[in-house]
């Protein structure tokens, strides 16, 4: 038998941590033959909820769950974390100013941060969920003294799956048939979803979509897609949020697909440390698109970005650039 990989599960009470938790322990994150362990972090007034979810884990005897432990201390929970699924955070409230929103958000995961450095395994890898993603993983990073700065990212992956699926409907074809989108930037309202290289059955997505639908209404779709979700459905988006989780982790850790058919290997998005790729401010953690291998992001380089994409990016990344002077200015960071 492997060696069970140990999860730290932050909101672990909370509804994105309740449609992942039974995801992990049945292998969907890091496959069938790797045992897990899961650490469940939550606030006290969290605890009661992931004590339930502990508890119906427990009922579902899954092979390959070896045990669950609950706290609310992060130097318990993160120790020997091989992956942190950093969920719980602290949402924007009603009249909240930004400032409020980051000093909130640097109480949780600076801390957060100080623990992985000082109790996580060698290894660890990190993954942010709980918004604002970007700059929170950015504050976690930058408290954990000497874990690798690229071991801390932020999830794209539900904006990249949301715009494959937006395209796979807008061109009545399977999802299998698409290729190369990119989210870039910084996952809120002004990321740029990019069909510039994206391929439909081989050809490219703008000339199958059109350059005024793929550069105009498909932009701000996948951007307020989670809008539309809570209209709808009258609550937030969940499970399509642990499975983005979950697929980030598992193409992490497992790799992203080989090529198929001579051409350029597939490729997803993630917010990861930048060092200065396409003209990103080295140490923001920003969105790209990224292929996976022997364990590590890399960023697909050569792109070509034309007039559009660039005003996009540059959109974007400014708005993190300010979200990191203003952690810079509370002295989060
Ligand atoms: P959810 O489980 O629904 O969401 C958790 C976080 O994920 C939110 O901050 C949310 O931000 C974010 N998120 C990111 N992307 C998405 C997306 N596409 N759709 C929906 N949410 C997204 O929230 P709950 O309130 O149910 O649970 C949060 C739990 O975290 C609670 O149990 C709370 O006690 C706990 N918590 C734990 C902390 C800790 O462990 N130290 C600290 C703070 C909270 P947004 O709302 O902006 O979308």
């Amino acid at each position: 038998r492997n060696t069970p990989t140990t999860i730290t599960l932050t909101g672990a009470g909370g509804q994105i941590g309740y449609a992942a938790l039974f995801r992990i322990a049945a292998g969907d994150m890091l496959g069938p033959d790797r045992p897990v362990r899961l650490r469940l972090l939550e606030i006290p007034q969290g605890m009661k909820s992931a004590e339930g979810a502990a508890m119906e884990l427990a009922d579902c005897a899954f092979p390959l769950l070896e045990g669950v432990e609950l706290s609310d201390d992060p130097n318990v929970a993160f120790d020997g974390a091989n992956v942190a699924l950093l969920v719980g955070s602290r949402p924007r409230g009603p009249g909240m100013e930004r400032g409020d929103l980051l000093a909130a958000n640097g109480a949780i995961f600076g801390p957060q941060g100080r623990a992985i450095g000082v109790h996580a395994a060698d290894d660890v890898r990190v993954a942010v969920v709980g918004n604002p993603a970007n700059t929170n993983a950015l504050i976690a990073q930058r408290n954990a003294g000497d874990v690798p700065a690229e071991r801390f990212t932020a999830l794209t992956r539900l904006d990249h799956n949301r715009a494959v699926g937006l395209l796979a409907a807008q061109a009545s074809r399977p999802v299998t048939a698409i290729e190369g989108i990119t989210i870039w930037g910084n996952h809120s309202a002004t990321q740029y979803p990019d069909l510039s290289h994206a391929t439909i059955d081989g050809a490219p997505a703008i000339d199958v979509v059109g350059a005024e639908w793929g550069r105009g209404p498909y932009i701000e779709r996948v951007a307020k897609r989670g809008a539309e979700i809570i209209e709808v459905r009258d609550g937030s988006s969940v499970a399509s949020a642990a499975n983005a989780a979950i697929e980030h982790v598992r193409d992490w850790v497992l790799g992203t697909p080989a090529a198929r058919d001579g051409g350029p290997a597939p490729w997803t998005s993630a917010a990861i440390h930048s060092r200065g790729e396409y003209g990103v401010p080295e140490g923001l953690i920003s969105s790209f698109p990224v292929r996976s291998a022997g364990g590590e992001w890399q960023i697909v380089e050569g792109l070509s970005v034309d007039e559009f994409s660039r005003g996009r990016i540059d959109a974007s990344v400014a708005e993190l650039v300010a979200e990191r002077e203003a952690v810079e200015e509370l002295g989060l960071v």
